[in-house]
């Protein structure tokens, strides 16, 4: 499982303690932006126009 940078598209992987923490941000080390991980996760082989598409219909 992998979460990704919803500014840049970044991936990082995501670890079990991450997610029973469901608050848990971080910070993208490549344009700074503070994201949930729970919020944005990717399955390994998952296209990132799927994960785009979830990410328009949160608000
Ligand atoms: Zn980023």
């Amino acid at each position: 499982m992998r979460s990704q940078c919803p500014d840049c598209g970044k991936l990082y992987p995501v670890t079990k303690k991450q997610l029973r923490a469901p608050k848990t941000q971080v910070y993208c080390t490549q344009c700074k932006k503070k994201f949930i991980v729970a919020e944005i996760l990717v399955e390994k082989t998952a296209k990132t126009a799927e994960a785009n598409a979830f990410n328009q219909k949160k608000k």
